[in-house]
Protein backbone atom coordinates (compact mmCIF):
# COMPACT_ATOMS: atom_id res chain seq x y z
CA UNK A 1 0.00 0.00 0.00
CA UNK A 2 1.47 3.56 -1.03
CA UNK A 3 0.73 6.26 1.95
CA UNK A 4 -2.30 8.25 2.48
CA UNK A 5 -2.33 11.65 2.20
CA UNK A 6 -4.12 13.80 4.46
CA UNK A 7 -5.92 16.78 4.68
CA UNK A 8 -3.88 19.80 5.08
CA UNK A 9 -3.98 20.59 9.03
CA UNK A 10 -6.84 22.96 10.55
CA UNK A 11 -8.97 21.70 7.55
CA UNK A 12 -11.71 19.12 8.33
CA UNK A 13 -13.68 17.16 6.04
CA UNK A 14 -17.28 17.39 6.99
CA UNK A 15 -18.82 14.16 6.60
CA UNK A 16 -22.60 12.51 7.01
CA UNK A 17 -24.99 12.94 9.32
CA UNK A 18 -22.50 16.00 10.86
CA UNK A 19 -23.33 17.59 7.08
CA UNK A 20 -27.09 17.13 7.36
CA UNK A 21 -26.75 19.18 10.38
CA UNK A 22 -24.68 21.69 8.08
CA UNK A 23 -27.67 21.43 5.41
CA UNK A 24 -30.07 22.14 7.61
CA UNK A 25 -28.49 25.14 9.50
CA UNK A 26 -28.38 26.61 5.73
CA UNK A 27 -31.43 25.93 5.37
CA UNK A 28 -32.90 28.04 8.65
CA UNK A 29 -30.77 30.83 7.94
CA UNK A 30 -31.68 31.10 4.00
CA UNK A 31 -35.48 30.94 4.79
CA UNK A 32 -34.67 33.78 7.43
CA UNK A 33 -32.72 36.45 5.52
CA UNK A 34 -35.08 35.77 2.43
CA UNK A 35 -38.03 37.19 5.39
CA UNK A 36 -35.70 39.67 5.42
CA UNK A 37 -35.41 40.81 1.81
CA UNK A 38 -31.36 39.31 1.84
CA UNK A 39 -30.75 38.09 -1.49
CA UNK A 40 -27.42 35.33 -2.13
CA UNK A 41 -24.37 36.49 -3.65
CA UNK A 42 -21.48 34.40 -4.23
CA UNK A 43 -18.05 35.60 -5.12
CA UNK A 44 -14.49 33.81 -5.78
CA UNK A 45 -12.47 32.11 -3.31
CA UNK A 46 -9.28 33.32 -4.82
CA UNK A 47 -8.89 37.37 -4.94
CA UNK A 48 -6.35 39.83 -6.32
CA UNK A 49 -3.91 39.77 -2.22
CA UNK A 50 -4.17 43.42 -2.97
CA UNK A 51 -8.38 42.98 -2.24
CA UNK A 52 -7.34 42.31 1.33
CA UNK A 53 -4.11 44.30 1.90
CA UNK A 54 -6.27 47.65 1.27
CA UNK A 55 -9.47 46.35 1.88
CA UNK A 56 -8.77 45.32 6.04
CA UNK A 57 -5.92 47.75 6.39
CA UNK A 58 -1.96 46.69 6.35
CA UNK A 59 -1.71 46.03 9.86
CA UNK A 60 -4.69 44.24 10.89
CA UNK A 61 -3.80 40.89 12.17
CA UNK A 62 -5.06 39.01 9.40
CA UNK A 63 -3.20 40.71 6.92
CA UNK A 64 -0.36 40.69 9.06
CA UNK A 65 0.23 37.04 9.98
CA UNK A 66 -2.99 34.85 8.74
CA UNK A 67 -3.60 35.31 4.92
CA UNK A 68 -3.08 32.39 3.19
CA UNK A 69 -1.24 34.40 -0.06
CA UNK A 70 0.67 33.24 -2.79
CA UNK A 71 1.76 33.68 -6.65
CA UNK A 72 -0.15 32.36 -9.70
CA UNK A 73 2.76 30.11 -11.19
CA UNK A 74 1.06 30.82 -14.54
CA UNK A 75 1.02 34.90 -14.33
CA UNK A 76 2.81 36.22 -11.21
CA UNK A 77 -0.42 37.41 -9.91
CA UNK A 78 -0.92 38.22 -6.14
CA UNK A 79 -3.49 36.41 -4.88
CA UNK A 80 -5.18 35.43 -1.63
CA UNK A 81 -7.60 32.70 -0.63
CA UNK A 82 -10.25 34.89 1.12
CA UNK A 83 -10.16 35.22 4.71
CA UNK A 84 -13.03 36.63 5.08
CA UNK A 85 -16.02 37.57 3.11
CA UNK A 86 -17.21 41.58 3.25
CA UNK A 87 -14.00 42.27 0.45
CA UNK A 88 -14.99 40.56 -2.49
CA UNK A 89 -18.99 41.37 -1.63
CA UNK A 90 -17.95 45.25 -1.87
CA UNK A 91 -15.45 44.08 -5.17
CA UNK A 92 -18.22 42.63 -6.68
CA UNK A 93 -20.73 45.45 -5.67
CA UNK A 94 -18.27 48.13 -7.41
CA UNK A 95 -17.15 46.13 -10.27
CA UNK A 96 -20.94 45.40 -11.58
CA UNK A 97 -22.05 48.78 -10.24
CA UNK A 98 -24.48 46.74 -8.01
CA UNK A 99 -25.52 50.21 -6.30
CA UNK A 100 -26.68 51.61 -9.29
CA UNK A 101 -29.90 51.24 -9.00
CA UNK A 102 -30.70 51.89 -5.25
CA UNK A 103 -29.41 49.75 -1.74
CA UNK A 104 -28.44 46.36 -1.94
CA UNK A 105 -28.74 43.62 0.77
CA UNK A 106 -26.78 40.46 0.44
CA UNK A 107 -25.85 37.64 1.99
CA UNK A 108 -23.38 34.72 1.46
CA UNK A 109 -22.21 31.31 2.84
CA UNK A 110 -18.77 29.38 2.24
CA UNK A 111 -15.26 28.94 3.38
CA UNK A 112 -12.64 31.12 4.53
CA UNK A 113 -8.81 30.71 5.02
CA UNK A 114 -6.55 31.51 8.03
CA UNK A 115 -3.36 30.66 8.92
CA UNK A 116 -3.93 30.35 12.64
CA UNK A 117 -3.03 28.01 15.13
CA UNK A 118 -5.83 24.95 14.80
CA UNK A 119 -7.87 24.73 17.51
CA UNK A 120 -11.01 23.78 19.61
CA UNK A 121 -13.77 26.53 17.27
CA UNK A 122 -10.27 28.02 15.50
CA UNK A 123 -9.64 26.53 11.81
CA UNK A 124 -7.71 27.53 8.95
CA UNK A 125 -10.22 26.51 6.56
CA UNK A 126 -13.77 27.66 8.60
CA UNK A 127 -17.25 28.89 7.31
CA UNK A 128 -18.98 31.93 7.42
CA UNK A 129 -22.64 32.59 6.93
CA UNK A 130 -22.53 36.77 6.49
CA UNK A 131 -25.10 39.75 5.27
CA UNK A 132 -23.91 42.83 4.17
CA UNK A 133 -26.36 45.71 3.50
CA UNK A 134 -24.74 48.05 0.95
CA UNK A 135 -25.72 51.98 0.37
CA UNK A 136 -27.92 52.30 3.54
CA UNK A 137 -26.58 54.84 5.72
CA UNK A 138 -29.15 54.91 8.89
CA UNK A 139 -28.51 53.77 12.18
CA UNK A 140 -31.94 51.16 11.81
CA UNK A 141 -30.23 48.88 9.06
CA UNK A 142 -27.41 48.86 11.60
CA UNK A 143 -30.30 47.89 14.12
CA UNK A 144 -31.76 45.74 11.33
CA UNK A 145 -28.85 43.18 10.90
CA UNK A 146 -28.65 42.93 14.71
CA UNK A 147 -32.10 41.87 15.21
CA UNK A 148 -31.81 39.52 12.61
CA UNK A 149 -29.05 37.66 14.12
CA UNK A 150 -31.05 38.08 17.67
CA UNK A 151 -33.96 36.22 15.36
CA UNK A 152 -31.52 33.66 13.86
CA UNK A 153 -30.76 32.60 17.70
CA UNK A 154 -34.53 32.45 18.40
CA UNK A 155 -35.66 30.32 15.56
CA UNK A 156 -32.60 28.35 16.32
CA UNK A 157 -33.21 27.67 20.06
CA UNK A 158 -29.89 29.27 21.13
CA UNK A 159 -29.39 30.48 24.39
CA UNK A 160 -27.09 32.00 26.74
CA UNK A 161 -25.69 34.49 23.67
CA UNK A 162 -25.08 38.19 24.47
CA UNK A 163 -24.74 41.16 22.32
CA UNK A 164 -21.99 43.61 22.98
CA UNK A 165 -22.03 46.59 21.43
CA UNK A 166 -19.78 49.52 20.91
CA UNK A 167 -18.96 52.36 18.27
CA UNK A 168 -16.03 53.15 16.92
CA UNK A 169 -17.17 56.88 15.74
CA UNK A 170 -15.88 58.55 12.44
CA UNK A 171 -12.14 58.58 11.05
CA UNK A 172 -11.62 62.28 12.57
CA UNK A 173 -12.89 61.19 15.94
CA UNK A 174 -10.67 57.69 16.02
CA UNK A 175 -7.88 59.80 15.04
CA UNK A 176 -8.12 61.97 17.65
CA UNK A 177 -8.22 59.31 20.28
CA UNK A 178 -5.42 57.45 18.95
CA UNK A 179 -3.72 60.48 19.70
CA UNK A 180 -4.82 60.39 23.44
CA UNK A 181 -4.08 56.88 23.52
CA UNK A 182 -0.92 57.22 21.95
CA UNK A 183 0.05 59.76 24.52
CA UNK A 184 -1.54 57.70 27.52
CA UNK A 185 0.38 54.66 26.87
CA UNK A 186 3.92 56.12 25.92
CA UNK A 187 3.35 57.41 29.61
CA UNK A 188 3.06 53.98 30.72
CA UNK A 189 5.50 52.45 28.30
CA UNK A 190 6.54 50.70 31.19
CA UNK A 191 3.69 48.44 31.77
CA UNK A 192 3.00 47.63 27.95
CA UNK A 193 3.94 43.86 26.68
CA UNK A 194 5.81 43.03 23.68
CA UNK A 195 2.72 42.92 21.47
CA UNK A 196 1.37 46.18 22.53
CA UNK A 197 5.17 47.88 21.94
CA UNK A 198 4.91 46.67 18.70
CA UNK A 199 1.13 48.27 18.41
CA UNK A 200 1.31 51.60 19.89
CA UNK A 201 2.56 53.45 16.23
CA UNK A 202 0.69 51.36 14.33
CA UNK A 203 -2.58 50.13 15.60
CA UNK A 204 -2.94 51.32 19.23
CA UNK A 205 -6.37 50.43 19.51
CA UNK A 206 -5.75 47.18 19.25
CA UNK A 207 -4.34 47.49 22.39
CA UNK A 208 -7.58 47.36 23.93
CA UNK A 209 -8.08 44.29 22.58
CA UNK A 210 -5.38 42.78 24.56
CA UNK A 211 -5.83 39.53 26.55
CA UNK A 212 -2.71 39.83 28.56
CA UNK A 213 -4.56 39.72 32.30
CA UNK A 214 -1.22 41.76 33.48
CA UNK A 215 -2.22 44.81 31.10
CA UNK A 216 -5.88 44.71 31.73
CA UNK A 217 -5.82 47.79 34.49
CA UNK A 218 -4.19 49.92 31.90
CA UNK A 219 -6.24 49.24 29.57
CA UNK A 220 -9.59 49.65 31.46
CA UNK A 221 -8.30 53.05 32.16
CA UNK A 222 -7.61 53.94 29.49
CA UNK A 223 -9.25 57.40 26.99
CA UNK A 224 -12.37 56.61 25.90
CA UNK A 225 -13.09 56.81 22.13
CA UNK A 226 -16.84 57.31 23.42
CA UNK A 227 -15.47 60.71 24.69
CA UNK A 228 -14.30 61.87 21.70
CA UNK A 229 -17.33 61.42 19.73
CA UNK A 230 -18.99 64.43 17.80
CA UNK A 231 -22.60 64.48 17.85
CA UNK A 232 -23.45 62.73 15.03
CA UNK A 233 -21.46 59.75 16.44
CA UNK A 234 -23.54 60.17 19.17
CA UNK A 235 -26.81 60.18 17.86
CA UNK A 236 -26.04 57.46 15.96
CA UNK A 237 -25.11 55.19 18.59
CA UNK A 238 -28.22 56.04 20.40
CA UNK A 239 -30.58 55.49 17.88
CA UNK A 240 -29.37 52.13 17.50
CA UNK A 241 -29.45 50.99 21.01
CA UNK A 242 -33.33 52.83 20.59
CA UNK A 243 -34.14 50.88 17.96
CA UNK A 244 -32.86 47.46 20.01
CA UNK A 245 -34.45 48.62 23.08
CA UNK A 246 -37.87 48.88 21.64
CA UNK A 247 -37.76 45.40 19.99
CA UNK A 248 -36.23 44.31 23.88
CA UNK A 249 -32.90 43.45 22.37
CA UNK A 250 -30.73 43.28 25.23
CA UNK A 251 -27.12 44.52 24.42
CA UNK A 252 -24.10 45.45 27.03
CA UNK A 253 -21.99 48.33 25.74
CA UNK A 254 -18.62 47.29 25.98
CA UNK A 255 -16.39 50.62 24.88
CA UNK A 256 -13.75 47.99 24.36
CA UNK A 257 -14.93 46.23 21.84
CA UNK A 258 -12.99 47.55 18.66
CA UNK A 259 -12.89 44.30 15.95
CA UNK A 260 -9.93 43.34 14.20
CA UNK A 261 -10.78 44.82 10.87
CA UNK A 262 -9.72 48.64 10.08
CA UNK A 263 -12.71 49.18 8.05
CA UNK A 264 -15.36 49.94 11.14
CA UNK A 265 -17.27 53.04 11.45
CA UNK A 266 -19.78 53.59 13.42
CA UNK A 267 -21.31 50.85 15.50
CA UNK A 268 -19.57 47.41 16.05
CA UNK A 269 -21.14 44.34 17.89
CA UNK A 270 -20.33 40.60 18.56
CA UNK A 271 -22.64 38.05 19.61
CA UNK A 272 -20.68 36.30 22.53
CA UNK A 273 -21.46 32.86 24.41
CA UNK A 274 -19.97 31.51 27.50
CA UNK A 275 -20.54 28.13 26.33
CA UNK A 276 -17.76 27.56 23.73
CA UNK A 277 -15.03 28.25 26.11
CA UNK A 278 -12.15 30.59 24.63
CA UNK A 279 -13.61 30.47 21.31
CA UNK A 280 -16.95 32.32 22.47
CA UNK A 281 -17.44 35.15 19.75
CA UNK A 282 -20.23 33.62 17.41
CA UNK A 283 -21.11 36.55 15.04
CA UNK A 284 -19.56 39.76 14.43
CA UNK A 285 -19.89 43.11 12.52
CA UNK A 286 -20.34 46.18 12.59
CA UNK A 287 -20.51 49.34 10.26
CA UNK A 288 -17.71 50.06 7.22
CA UNK A 289 -19.11 53.13 5.46
CA UNK A 290 -14.85 53.87 4.37
CA UNK A 291 -14.91 50.51 2.55
CA UNK A 292 -16.58 51.21 -0.92
CA UNK A 293 -14.64 54.49 -1.43
CA UNK A 294 -11.55 52.60 -0.30
CA UNK A 295 -12.12 49.89 -2.82
CA UNK A 296 -12.57 52.46 -5.77
CA UNK A 297 -16.70 52.66 -5.16
CA UNK A 298 -18.32 55.69 -5.48
CA UNK A 299 -18.54 56.36 -2.17
CA UNK A 300 -21.44 54.99 0.00
CA UNK A 301 -22.18 53.45 3.21
CA UNK A 302 -22.36 49.90 4.07
CA UNK A 303 -22.96 47.81 7.23
CA UNK A 304 -22.50 43.66 7.71
CA UNK A 305 -21.85 40.86 9.73
CA UNK A 306 -20.58 37.06 9.80
CA UNK A 307 -21.19 34.32 11.81
CA UNK A 308 -18.84 31.32 12.56
CA UNK A 309 -20.49 28.35 10.99
CA UNK A 310 -18.57 25.46 13.23
CA UNK A 311 -18.71 27.69 16.11
CA UNK A 312 -22.70 27.64 16.07
CA UNK A 313 -22.70 24.15 15.30
CA UNK A 314 -20.96 23.22 18.09
CA UNK A 315 -22.93 25.81 20.21
CA UNK A 316 -25.99 23.95 18.49
CA UNK A 317 -24.87 20.51 19.89
CA UNK A 318 -23.67 21.85 22.91
CA UNK A 319 -27.65 23.14 23.91
CA UNK A 320 -29.12 20.35 22.27
CA UNK A 321 -30.83 21.85 19.76
CA UNK A 322 -29.58 19.56 16.64
CA UNK A 323 -32.42 18.03 15.00
CA UNK A 324 -32.47 14.36 14.43
CA UNK A 325 -31.18 13.30 11.56
CA UNK A 326 -33.25 11.99 8.37
CA UNK A 327 -33.67 8.58 7.54
CA UNK A 328 -34.43 7.10 4.83
CA UNK A 329 -38.21 6.12 4.36
CA UNK A 330 -36.90 2.93 3.01
CA UNK A 331 -34.47 0.32 2.51
CA UNK A 332 -34.79 -2.00 -0.83
CA UNK A 333 -34.01 -5.53 -0.17
CA UNK A 334 -33.10 -7.61 -3.47
CA UNK A 335 -32.46 -11.24 -2.42
CA UNK A 336 -31.66 -11.87 -5.78
CA UNK A 337 -29.34 -10.35 -8.74
CA UNK A 338 -31.86 -11.46 -11.29
CA UNK A 339 -34.31 -9.01 -9.58
CA UNK A 340 -32.53 -5.57 -10.83
CA UNK A 341 -34.18 -5.51 -13.94
CA UNK A 342 -37.31 -4.84 -11.66
CA UNK A 343 -36.20 -3.23 -8.80
CA UNK A 344 -34.65 -0.42 -10.65
CA UNK A 345 -38.00 1.06 -12.61
CA UNK A 346 -39.87 0.62 -9.40
CA UNK A 347 -37.27 2.25 -7.20
CA UNK A 348 -37.30 5.45 -9.63
CA UNK A 349 -40.89 5.47 -9.66
CA UNK A 350 -41.44 5.78 -5.90
CA UNK A 351 -38.64 8.84 -5.55
CA UNK A 352 -40.08 10.11 -8.65
CA UNK A 353 -43.46 10.32 -5.67
CA UNK A 354 -40.88 12.00 -3.54
CA UNK A 355 -40.23 8.58 -1.16
CA UNK A 356 -36.52 8.08 -0.19
CA UNK A 357 -35.27 4.65 -0.52
CA UNK A 358 -31.64 3.39 -0.50
CA UNK A 359 -31.33 0.07 -2.46
CA UNK A 360 -29.11 -2.64 -1.30
CA UNK A 361 -26.19 -3.49 -3.60
CA UNK A 362 -23.43 -5.84 -4.61
CA UNK A 363 -20.04 -4.85 -2.40
CA UNK A 364 -16.93 -6.61 -3.05
CA UNK A 365 -18.20 -9.53 -0.92
CA UNK A 366 -21.35 -10.01 -3.10
CA UNK A 367 -24.61 -9.59 -2.67
CA UNK A 368 -25.22 -10.81 1.14
CA UNK A 369 -27.90 -13.33 2.22
CA UNK A 370 -31.33 -12.25 3.31
CA UNK A 371 -30.33 -11.50 6.95
CA UNK A 372 -27.30 -9.49 6.39
CA UNK A 373 -29.70 -7.29 4.11
CA UNK A 374 -31.99 -6.98 7.04
CA UNK A 375 -29.50 -5.79 9.01
CA UNK A 376 -28.06 -3.09 6.59
CA UNK A 377 -31.42 -2.09 6.15
CA UNK A 378 -32.00 -1.73 10.65
CA UNK A 379 -28.64 0.20 10.45
CA UNK A 380 -29.79 2.76 7.40
CA UNK A 381 -32.93 3.91 10.08
CA UNK A 382 -35.25 2.90 7.47
CA UNK A 383 -39.02 2.84 8.62
CA UNK A 384 -39.62 0.33 6.41
CA UNK A 385 -38.21 -2.92 4.13
CA UNK A 386 -39.09 -3.06 0.50
CA UNK A 387 -38.54 -7.21 -0.08
CA UNK A 388 -37.86 -7.93 -4.21
CA UNK A 389 -38.47 -12.00 -3.28
CA UNK A 390 -38.84 -13.63 -6.76
CA UNK A 391 -42.35 -14.87 -5.31
CA UNK A 392 -43.40 -11.05 -4.89
CA UNK A 393 -41.97 -10.03 -7.92
CA UNK A 394 -43.21 -13.38 -9.87
CA UNK A 395 -47.17 -11.71 -8.62
CA UNK A 396 -45.93 -8.10 -9.85
CA UNK A 397 -45.52 -7.28 -6.16
CA UNK A 398 -43.73 -6.33 -3.55
CA UNK A 399 -43.59 -7.32 0.27
CA UNK A 400 -43.54 -4.10 3.07
CA UNK A 401 -42.21 -4.69 6.52
CA UNK A 402 -41.94 -2.16 9.02
CA UNK A 403 -39.29 -2.30 10.30
CA UNK A 404 -39.67 0.29 13.53
CA UNK A 405 -42.46 0.23 16.55
CA UNK A 406 -44.72 2.77 16.25
CA UNK A 407 -43.60 4.80 12.94
CA UNK A 408 -45.41 7.39 11.48
CA UNK A 409 -47.13 6.30 8.22
CA UNK A 410 -50.23 3.61 7.36
CA UNK A 411 -48.56 0.42 7.04
CA UNK A 412 -48.08 -1.29 10.15
CA UNK A 413 -48.08 -4.85 9.39
CA UNK A 414 -46.05 -6.30 6.66
CA UNK A 415 -48.38 -6.72 3.27
CA UNK A 416 -47.71 -6.94 -0.39
CA UNK A 417 -48.10 -3.81 -2.74
CA UNK A 418 -48.20 -3.96 -6.85
CA UNK A 419 -45.58 -3.16 -8.66
CA UNK A 420 -47.75 -1.28 -11.07
CA UNK A 421 -49.09 1.07 -8.90
CA UNK A 422 -46.26 2.11 -6.77
CA UNK A 423 -47.01 5.94 -6.65
CA UNK A 424 -50.34 5.26 -5.48
CA UNK A 425 -49.13 4.41 -2.18
CA UNK A 426 -45.72 6.28 -2.41
CA UNK A 427 -48.00 8.37 0.22
CA UNK A 428 -48.25 5.45 2.48
CA UNK A 429 -44.47 5.58 2.96
CA UNK A 430 -42.86 8.73 2.92
CA UNK A 431 -42.39 10.02 6.33
CA UNK A 432 -42.37 13.59 7.27
CA UNK A 433 -39.30 13.52 9.03
CA UNK A 434 -36.83 15.52 6.54
CA UNK A 435 -35.40 17.74 8.44
P1 LIG B 1 -11.52 35.87 16.76
O1 LIG B 1 -11.41 37.02 17.71
O2 LIG B 1 -12.21 34.65 17.36
O3 LIG B 1 -10.24 35.55 16.05
P2 LIG B 1 -12.27 37.46 14.50
O4 LIG B 1 -12.50 38.81 15.04
O5 LIG B 1 -10.98 37.17 13.84
O6 LIG B 1 -12.55 36.35 15.63
P3 LIG B 1 -14.18 37.84 12.38
O7 LIG B 1 -13.17 38.18 11.37
O8 LIG B 1 -15.03 38.90 12.93
O9 LIG B 1 -13.48 37.03 13.57
O10 LIG B 1 -15.11 36.66 11.82
C1 LIG B 1 -16.47 36.51 12.19
C2 LIG B 1 -16.72 35.19 12.87
O11 LIG B 1 -16.12 34.12 12.17
C3 LIG B 1 -16.10 35.07 14.27
O12 LIG B 1 -16.93 35.67 15.21
C4 LIG B 1 -16.03 33.58 14.45
O13 LIG B 1 -17.31 33.07 14.84
C5 LIG B 1 -15.71 33.10 13.07
N1 LIG B 1 -14.26 32.83 12.93
C6 LIG B 1 -13.27 33.72 12.73
N2 LIG B 1 -12.08 33.10 12.61
C7 LIG B 1 -12.34 31.77 12.72
C8 LIG B 1 -11.53 30.58 12.67
N3 LIG B 1 -10.23 30.64 12.44
N4 LIG B 1 -12.14 29.38 12.84
C9 LIG B 1 -13.48 29.30 13.05
N5 LIG B 1 -14.29 30.37 13.11
C10 LIG B 1 -13.73 31.60 12.94
MG1 LIG C 1 -9.21 36.26 14.43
Amino acid sequence: MTDKINAVKGMNDIVAPDSAHWEWLEGQVRALFARYGYRNIRTPIVEPLALFVRGLGEVTDIVEKEMYAFEDRLNGEQLALRPEGTAGVVRAAVEHSLLYDGPKRYYYMGPMFRHERPQRGRYRQFHQIGVEALGLAGPEADAELITMAADLWRELGLQDITLELNTLGQPAERQAHRQALIAYFEQHADQLDEDARRRLYTNPLRILDTKNPAMQALVEAAPKLLDHLGPVSLAHFDTVRRLLDAQGIAYRVNPRLVRGLDYYHHTVFEFVTASLGAQGTVCAGGRYDGLIAELGGKPAPGVGWAMGVERILELLKAQQRLPAVAVPDAYAIVPDAGAWPQVLPALRALRAAGVSVVMHATTADGLGSMKSQFKKADASGARYALIFGAEELAAGEVAVKPLREGVAGTITAQTRLPLAQVAQWADRLRGDAQP
